[in-house]
Parts: structure tokens; C-alpha cells; sequence
């Protein structure tokens, strides 16, 4: 019998799809690529429960068929297309919120629940969860953590990983594994295997279910936009804060392009782009949280500080702030329509996230935009987000333009990917800060992790005896 047949008499002809229109649409996520690159699995499976995941990796297991799952195909570096055909797993179609626990403040979902979802059902006990990406609308959980992603609020509760406390996953064998400390925060016991799925991008196991901790959604926030002349200004400034022992929400550093990319609605409404003075390189968008009078002191304390010590000025014309922050955190997944610029129908974003020391990022700006101009790309912009809580350490998104329809620039782009992910070792940082490897950072594994790499592939080895699980993302297949 095919694996094919086999899966249909396993879990259901209505949970397995082989029309090639209904395929052809799992062939691409949002990374760049013609219409010439898209590959569409040789067959998708839709299922419901970790029963249907677990019997479908063993359909694969048997037949050493590729299994591939996938969310919402926002990734933007291939990471959920199936590169060598086989099986994609439609994670989608398992997004129940399984238990909602006030008390313990977590919740119990499965993997393909995105993550508006489970605030929107959250948020009714008045907690929420914080990790909260741009692409929230359509990013899912198990993708959050396959990738792990960062948060506009990283700067208060880290990344995807310090609001995980446990993961079901389905091994390259089929087994099902709960990995992770229950509802305890945390755990001294064992090996921390939970924390090898962030980032694992499936290949190590499909990720079914995760119990996640939640917040107390905060009475007040606010928002401000400062300006700065250096980045390194930005940069001294947020360290100034943390010592003067505030306690900040959200913080991105934007170089003064990105600006006119996230007042997107700005510029629609006013027919101008929203301006900043000429002399200012960077901009600091800030927020703090918590019960109104507290949130003013430090917001006050922290304009003090901007004004005094660092001759940053605040964004006056509140439309430009509250443009920014809609595009970051409020506004509906509609990126074409009301965040991204008219030439996003032809170019459309494309980023490195790469990562370095905090001393050097305005070092690595200048580099990224050298490197950026030198392949010939139209540039967005770089932006530094604060992910881990309460210190400084950047996520960077660097951004460009891409024409969809013309290889060569595609070609272009790859190659500017590849040299800002080079850098970004030689700067004593990491390649990935968001996105995690796919395989166009595979070839630079080695560069990045030293002889570590070979533990990886053993660990690998040991959830996925077969080599089954999203080949060729990490590591190059060996073979190929
Ligand atoms: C407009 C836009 C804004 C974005 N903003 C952010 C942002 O603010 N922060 C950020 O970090 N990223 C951001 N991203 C990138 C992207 O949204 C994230 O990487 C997100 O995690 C992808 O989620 P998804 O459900 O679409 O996953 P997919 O693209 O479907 O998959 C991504 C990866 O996860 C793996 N995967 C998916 N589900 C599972 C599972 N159940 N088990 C095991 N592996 C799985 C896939 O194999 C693949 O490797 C943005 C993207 C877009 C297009």
C-alpha cells in the first residue's frame, strides 16, 4: 500500500488532501521566492488530535517519508515549506484552548491555536498571554516555539520560552512525549528537554499541545515614541532606565527609514510621510504598564532622563505614536492594506535576524545598511527589539525590499541574508534571533556552533532515528 493510502485508511480520507490546487497553496510562506520555487508537499494532512499527528508520523516513519508541519505560513525564511515533498502536517485545523486555569494562571492549548486566539479567549479571566508577535493573527503556537519567536514585550517577559512551562511533541517515531514541568514555573530536575523545542522548527518532533503561562492584563499602559541622534544613544539610554530601576514594557529601537514603514496609515491619511528631525538617527518606541498612577511616575521619571541626560526629544504629534504602536501591536493582520507601503504588491519584505553584543549595534546598523546597498536592495530599515526581561539584549530585523517577480533580486537578497549572517558571528553574536535557521543559515551551522554542531545532529538523531522531520532545515541533508 502507498503511504498515501495508508494514511487515508489510518486517520480518514477527510483529513488527508491530494488535490493539487489545495497542495499547491502549502508551497510557499512569506519568504521570498518566485513562482518557480514554490513546492508543494505531496500531500496534507489536516488532523485534529495528537492521535491523528501520532499516526501519521508513523505512516512516515515506516515509509521514511519527509513529515513537515506547519501554522500559518508566516514565516519568512522557509522554515514550513517542504523542501523534499512528503507529508506537510496542517497544524490549523488543532486549535482548541483546552483549559484555562485562573487560579494557576496557564493555559492548555493545541499547537495550531494561534495566538490571538488564546488571548482573546484568555483575556476573559482578565489574563493574557504575553507573547505577543506582529503576526499574531495567524502565527500559531507551535510555531512560536518551533521558531522561537520574540514578543513586542519581550523586554518585560522574554521570549516564547519564559511562558512555556510544558510541550506535548510527536517524535520522528511516532512517540508522544510531555517535556516540560507541568504547571511549576520552573525545575531544577532532568535534562531541560522542553527548551530544546524552541527554535526546534520540527525537526525534532510536531509539537500538538503547550501549557503556557499567563499575566495579569496591566490597568494602564502607555506609549511614547523619543527620539535620539545615535543609535548607541538609544542603546545607553534603555540601560539608563534599567538601572534607575524602571520597570519597562515594550522597547524597539528603529532606524529613522523604518519609521515611514510602520506609519504606514499615517502617510495614507495625511498624504505626507510622517516626519522626524533631520539630525535623528534612531527612534525609541517605549511603553509601560501597570496600574495608572505607577505607570505615570515612570513614564515621567523616564522622559525626565531622555531630556536631560540624553538630549532626546519625545514625538509631539500623538497620530505618529499611536500609527506606530497600531501597526506593532492593535491593528488586524492586514499587511498589505494598512501597514505596508502601495510597492508591497511587487516588493515585499524580507529581513536577517541576525543578533550582537549590546555595545555594537550601531556598529552592525551601519553595516547592514553598507551590505544592503552594496547588493542593491531597497532598504526598510533595521529594528532592535529588547527581548530579554528586564536587561538589554536585541532581537534585529533587517529589513529590505524584495521583488517577487524577479529572481535575479531574489538572488540578491539571499546573498545579503547570507552576508549579514556572517557578520553577525564575526561580530561575536548569532545569525538568528526570531526566525531560527530554515535552511538557508544551514551552511553557516558550523561557523556559528563549532564542534556543538555534532551534538545537535545526535540529538536529532535520537528524536528522529530516520531523518524524517522537516529535512533540510538546520543541517544540510546529509546526501544532498
Ligand atoms: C507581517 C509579519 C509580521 C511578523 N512579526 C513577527 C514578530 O513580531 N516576531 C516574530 O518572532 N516573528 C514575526 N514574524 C514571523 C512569523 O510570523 C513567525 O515566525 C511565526 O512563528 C510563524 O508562525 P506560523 O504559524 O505562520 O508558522 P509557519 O510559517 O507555518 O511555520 C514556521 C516554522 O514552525 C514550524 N512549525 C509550525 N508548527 C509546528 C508544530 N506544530 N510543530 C513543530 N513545528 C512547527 C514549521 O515547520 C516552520 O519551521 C512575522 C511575519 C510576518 C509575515
Amino acid at each position: 500500500m502507498s503511504f498515501i493510502s495508508e494514511l487515508k485508511s489510518t486517520i480518514g480520507d477527510e483529513k488527508v488532501l491530494t488535490d493539487p490546487a489545495e497542495l499547491y497553496v502549502y508551497g510557499a510562506d512569506w519568504s521570498p521566492r518566485t513562482s518557480d520555487e514554490i513546492m508543494p508537499p505531496e500531500v496534507v494532512v489536516q488532523p485534529k488530535t495528537t492521535r491523528d499527528v501520532q499516526r501519521t508520523v508513523k505512516v512516515a516513519h515506516k515509509h521514511e517519508v519527509p513529515v513537515t508541519a506547519g501554522g500559518g505560513l508566516t514565516g519568512m525564511l522557509g522554515g514550513a515549506v517542504a523542501m523534499y515533498g512528503g507529508i506537510y502536517i496542517d497544524s490549523t485545523t488543532m486549535n482548541s484552548i483546552i483549559e484555562i486555569d485562573p487560579k494557576n494562571q496557564t493555559v492548555r492549548v493545541q499547537a495550531g491555536a494561534t495566538l490571538q486566539k488564546v488571548n482573546d479567549e484568555v483575556n476573559l479571566y482578565g489574563l493574557w498571554l504575553p507573547h505577543q508577535p506582529e503576526s499574531k493573527w495567524v502565527a500559531t503556537v507551535g510555531a512560536a516555539i518551533a521558531c522561537d519567536n520574540d514578543s513586542t514585550f519581550g523586554v518585560r517577559y522574554g521570549k516564547i520560552l519564559n511562558c512555556l512551562l510544558s510541550a506535548q511533541v510527536v517524535t520522528g517515531t511516532g512517540e508522544v512525549l510531555e517535556l516540560g514541568h507541568r504547571k511549576a514555573h520552573f525545575t531544577s530536575s532532568g535534562y531541560k528537554l522542553k527548551d530544546l523545542l524552541a527554535g526546534s522548527e520540527g525537526t525534532l518532533g510536531v509539537i500538538t499541545e503547550a501549557t503556557l503561562k499567563l499575566e495579569p492584563i496591566p490597568e494602564a499602559r502607555t506609549v511614547d515614541m523619543l527620539v535620539f541622534h545615535r543609535m548607541g544613544s538609544a542603546v545607553d539610554y534603555l540601560s539608563r532606565l534599567l538601572k534607575a530601576g524602571l520597570c519597562i514594557e515594550a522597547a524597539h529601537i528603529n532606524c529613522k527609514r523604518r519609521l515611514k514603514f510602520y506609519t504606514h496609515a499615517y502617510s495614507r491619511k495625511h498624504g505626507r510621510d510622517a516626519e522626524i528631525p533631520q539630525w535623528a538617527e534612531a527612534l525609541l518606541a517605549i511603553a509601560f504598564a501597570g496600574d495608572e498612577r505607577f505607570v505615570d511616575i515612570q513614564r515621567s521619571y523616564a522622559l525626565k532622563i531622555a531630556e536631560e541626560e540624553f538630549e532626546a526629544e519625545a514625538v509631539q504629534e500623538r497620530e505618529i505614536v499611536d500609527s506606530w504602536w497600531a501597526s506593532k501591536y492593535t491593528l488586524d493582520f492586514e499587511p498589505f492594506k494598512q501597514k505596508w507601503p502601495d510597492s508591497q504588491r511587487t516588493k515585499k519584505f524580507g529581513a536577517a535576524d541576525p543578533g550582537v553584543p549590546v555595545g555594537r549595534l550601531e556598529e552592525f546598523y551601519h553595516k547592514f545598511v553598507e551590505v544592503a546597498e552594496k547588493h542593491g536592495l531597497e532598504i526598510i530599515g533595521m529594528n532592535a527589539y529588547l527581548e530579554h526581561p528586564n536587561s538589554i539584549g536585541f532581537s534585529l530585523s533587517c529589513a529590505v525590499f524584495v521583488d517577487y517577480r524577479n529572481a535575479e533580486e531574489i538572488g540578491r537578497f539571499r546573498e545579503f541574508h547570507d552576508e549579514l549572517s556572517k557578520l553577525a558571528i564575526a561580530f561575536e553574536g548569532t545569525m538568528s534571533t526570531f526566525m531560527s535557521d530554515t535552511h538557508q543559515k544551514a551552511p553557516y551551522m558550523e561557523a556559528e556552533h563549532g564542534p556543538s554542531l555534532a551534538y545537535m545532529r545526535e540529538i536529532k538523531r535520537l528524536f528522529d532515528p530516520k531523518g524524517i522531520l522537516n529535512p533540510g532545515k538546520k543541517f544540510i541533508r546529509e546526501g544532498r
